[in-house]
């Protein structure tokens, strides 16, 4: 049985990011980390792969700079049940693909001498008195802390923290190559939103997303809905794909684990992080959110080997009390607004007031720091700017 401090389940950027920001309060100790991912990189993950300012910005804090193809974002048009409001607001959105994007992140960790097993899926895992017995495809582990970063399914979370199968959403989504001037939003760099089937009971959205694929461009279209549907979303993708292509289009789907204010975070010995511990309910996204928890948990599990204190409770309580939480619980209330039964006096809100769109849009996307900022600043700027 091999021995580590810390070994981190999955290498997305939760379990990337996590071992990124652990390497920069203390190489050492993330150089004596293991991350175990049962995958081999580059590998696909089922994403629109929207990187939002704030995902940027926390790459840019690890010195690592969006070298991928992608394309860049300024604009928007968003479809709601009752009219189209478009909105150009500077940088809104970075398109990357997630095979190419992951991969690199594996790679800066390599660059700073992380250690990564691919191809090596983790089967069981168990506590006992000093930590934690993991077992996988290749061999069996202890660590004295484990971090779950292995995505919506988490078997960490399942095995060792408890499973809340009441938070999942679901997402589909098909790559449609551009030819033929279909859609715009790819040369005016463009992404569409598109909600009004919310009238219709959908708890979510429809997509159309720019993006490159193999040097080509493409739009990634999709839906995204919260559990119970509401709608048949297949069919409902199938009306939105019209637009876009009249060649048959292959589908990828997967859940979304998302947050719910309370929910267990973490466990003796365990810390869970990104959509293992719980995604944004209101649009799906979770790749700025899991390079933040990656943030809280590095320290979490460094202060948890220094001081022996390995409960859990100091990293619930840090991700509760920080602007990541603070998020989080907003990003529920604002999701049982717009898909709940008052739905129409929130979109008739957001369809009226510019003011209000764009304040939605720089708080969600983190811009000049408006996911950190009060409720009160946000009132005080809404009646006077
Ligand atoms: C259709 C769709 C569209 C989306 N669009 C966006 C978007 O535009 N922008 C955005 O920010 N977010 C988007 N999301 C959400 C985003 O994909 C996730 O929030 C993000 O991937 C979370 O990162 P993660 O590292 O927590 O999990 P993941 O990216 O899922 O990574 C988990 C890793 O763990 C590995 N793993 C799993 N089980 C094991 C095991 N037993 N042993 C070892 N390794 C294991 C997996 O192979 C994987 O590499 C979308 C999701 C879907 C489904």
């Amino acid at each position: 049985v091999e021995s580590y401090p810390l070994i981190i389940v999955g290498s997305g950027p939760a379990g990337t990011g996590t071992a990124l920001h652990l390497h920069r309060r203390d190489p050492a100790l993330a150089r004596e980390a293991l991350i175990l991912e049962k995958a081999r990189h580059p590998r696909n993950k089922v994403c629109a792969g929207g990187l939002i300012p704030s995902a940027v910005e926390r790459l840019a804090g690890l010195d690592i700079e969006l070298r991928v193809p992608h394309v860049r974002v300024t604009s928007t048009e968003v479809t709601t049940p009752s009219r189209k409001v478009e909105l150009s607001d500077g940088d809104l959105c970075w398109v990357i693909r997630r095979a190419e994007f992951d991969a690199a992140l594996v790679e800066a960790c390599r660059e700073r001498g992380l250690a990564i097993r691919e191809g090596e899926a983790v089967l069981a895992l168990e506590r006992d008195g000093r930590g934690v017995r993991v077992r996988t495809t290749g061999g069996t582990y202890h660590a004295r802390m484990v971090v779950g970063a292995d995505g919506s399914g988490s078997i960490v979370r399942r095995r060792l923290v408890g499973e809340d199968r009441r938070r999942m959403a679901r997402a589909v989504m098909c790559d449609v190559p551009l030819s033929d001037g279909t859609w715009s939003g790819f040369v005016s760099q463009r992404y569409d939103f598109d909600f009004r089937q919310v009238a219709g009971g959908l708890p979510g959205y429809r997509w159309a997303f720019p993006c490159w694929i193999d040097g080509r461009p493409h739009v990634n279209v999709g839906i995204y809905s919260l559990e119970p549907l509401g709608v048949d979303v297949n069919r409902s993708l199938s009306d939105y794909l019209d637009a876009f292509t009249n060649q048959p289009a292959r589908r990828q789907a997967f859940p979304i684990h998302y947050y719910r204010p309370g929910a267990p975070l973490a466990a003796p010995h365990v810390l869970l992080v990104g959509d293992a511990a719980g995604a944004d309910p209101l649009m799906g996204e979770g790749i700025s959110l899991a390079l933040e928890y990656g943030a809280l948990a590095a320290a979490a599990a460094q202060r948890a080997l220094e001081t022996g204190d390995f409960s859990g409770a100091g990293y619930q309580r840090a991700v509760e009390a920080s602007p990541l939480g603070k998020k989080l619980r907003r990003l529920c209330m604002v999701t049982r607004l717009f898909y709940g039964r008052g739905w129409r006096l929130w979109f008739a809100l957001a369809e009226r007031s510019v003011r209000l769109r764009t304040l939605g849009i720089r708080w969600y996307n983190g811009i000049d720091g408006w996911d950190r900022r009060s409720g009160w600043e946000a009132l005080r700027a809404l009646l006077t700017t």
